[in-house]
């Protein structure tokens, strides 16, 4: 950064034509007269060089032509960036130097890093991609199926140490897959994490099974192993024990497995991992999404790597994944006449975008690094805030932080995780919520839910939560634009 500021230097003795070379060099369109100290006298856009040949300089004449003037700036601290976007939206121009006290420049502002919009997890993809798809289009297998599903199966398959995969065209086809290989049906009962997307939840109905929804614990903020415990208890006193088990491991980290796989072992139910939002992430060192008796993963476009939409259904029995395939596949009867034995689904991924796929996971531990580096740029950043407490980290968790989660803890602030959703909005920074809880939500009303306590930890995680933006392609001025923004936000309150 410094060295950059030095190149966007000149003095007056210098000529025009050197400070048209250097404006032509840096890229910036702008240049910083200053004294001999070094100090900030005033800008140069290529637009008052204009201006001064047009009267007469020429390209040898100095820059000690050029007026006096008094140019836009700002201070350093956590308002800077936002005064420089309305400086430079009343005065029309596009960079505002940061200059502190002793008039030395710390930094240049450019508008288009100011007010380009910040999203909260955006696809970024790696350098093979094109070459899985152009393979495909070479070799005419854009049909669905074909060698980049079967290598992508295989290739993922092998990253999580789980024996066998099926590509699908959704994480939710794989949930809904994963409940009819248990014999999901009509009136049977599935526990399911309270805390997630709507898309753990939805197949359960679709097989028109019900839902029962299990509280989060505070340590991970996934499925309590207690409140499970009591509703598996509760359930074989009724006599009636759930089909399956779905455990969500939220915003790329693992529920606490070990004390759930025994639970589920103890009473003999099967448990599904929802890992759609944690793929590379590891309980005790093993990949997540390779704990349940069937794994799920997606690849939507906001996920870690991404097909663009796709998701995939892992398992070590191979009988499960083969039949899951035999079922996305209109469940076709190995025989010529299109035999027809079962109902099945058109869940496949296709060759295309297993291509994409393919390209995605061999960057894939870059992007669980570059998220987790997001992470700890923002905890570094607003360290100071005790407001502020970040969704924690188990010992026995990486999590691959597919996004910054936290909470505004009430008894120390006034601010609602909603005015800094709102806050971050006006400065075109997208901010979330915490997911609205399953019992919470109107479609879910009349379904039975377990706390975890006498407190409802899904409910206080949404009521005070947010996420940040946290895609793995964000810049370091991205980044810094949400620290400030909260800061300002956090520090006055
Ligand atoms: C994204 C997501 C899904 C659904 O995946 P799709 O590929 O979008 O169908 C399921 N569960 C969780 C927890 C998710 O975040």
């Amino acid at each position: 950064m410094q060295k950059k500021i030095e190149h966007l230097k000149v003095r007056r003795e210098q000529n025009v034509r050197e400070a048209l070379q250097k404006l032509d060099a840096a890229g910036s369109g702008v240049l910083l007269l200053v004294d001999s100290q070094g100090k900030f006298e005033r800008t140069i856009t290529d637009g008052d060089l204009r201006r001064l040949m047009l009267s007469d300089a020429g390209l040898e004449s100095t820059l000690s032509l050029l007026p006096s003037m008094k140019s836009v700036v700002v201070q350093p601290g956590a308002a800077a960036r936002e005064e420089a976007l309305t400086l430079m939206v009343r005065h029309s121009i596009h960079h505002v130097p940061v200059i502190d006290s002793s008039g030395e420049v710390l930094q240049v502002l450019d508008r288009k890093d100011l007010d380009e919009q910040i999203l909260l997890s955006t696809p970024h993809l790696g350098d093979q991609e094109q070459e899985f798809v152009a393979e495909a289009f070479r070799t005419n297998w854009i049909a669905p199926l074909g060698p980049n599903v079967d290598g992508f199966e295989r290739e993922l398959a092998a990253w999580v140490g789980v024996k066998h995969a099926a590509a699908v065209s959704s994480g939710t086809a794989a949930i809904h897959l994963a409940l009819r290989l248990l014999d999901v049906t009509a009136g049977d009962e599935v526990f399911c994490s309270a805390l997630t997307f709507v898309a753990t939840a939805n197949p359960v109905i679709y097989q028109s099974a019900e839902p029962v929804f299990i509280d989060s614990e505070p340590e991970s903020w996934n499925m309590s192993p207690q409140a499970l415990e009591r509703a598996l208890a509760d359930a074989r006193r009724r006599g009636k024990l759930p089909k399956a088990v779905i455990v969500v491991n939220l915003y790329g980290q693992s529920a606490d497995m070990d004390a759930i796989i025994q639970l589920c072992d103890a009473y003999g139910v099967p448990l599904i991992e929802d890992a759609a939002e944690s793929l590379g992430a590891t309980y005790k060192d093993r990949q997540s999404g390779s704990f349940g008796r069937i794994g799920i993963y997606s690849f939507n476009g906001n996920k870690i790597i991404t097909t663009s939409g796709g998701g995939m259904l892992v398992a070590d029995d191979e009988d499960l994944v083969r039949r899951a395939r035999f079922l996305s596949t209109q469940a076709r009867e190995p025989v010529p006449h299109y035999e027809h034995t079962t109902i099945g689904y058109n869940y496949r991924m296709s060759n295309i975008l297993a291509g994409v796929g393919r390209g995605q996971l061999r960057v894939l531990a870059d992007r669980v690094d570059a998220r987790r580096r997001v992470f700890d740029r923002y905890r570094a950043g607003l360290a100071d805030i005790d407001a502020i407490e970040w969704m924690p980290e188990p010992s026995w968790s990486r999590s691959n932080r597919w996004l910054t989660a936290g909470v505004i803890r009430p008894d120390r602030s006034n601010v609602t995780s909603a005015d800094l959703m709102g806050r971050l909005a006006a400065l075109r920074i997208e901010a979330r919520p915490v997911w609205k809880p399953m019992q919470m939500q109107p479609v879910f009303k009349d379904k039975r839910y377990f706390a975890h306590d006498s407190n409802s930890v899904s409910q206080q995680l949404f009521e005070t939560g947010f996420c940040l933006p946290s895609g793995s392609n964000m810049s370091d001025g991205q980044q810094d634009r949400v620290i400030d923004a909260l800061r300002g936000l956090l520090r006055q309150a």
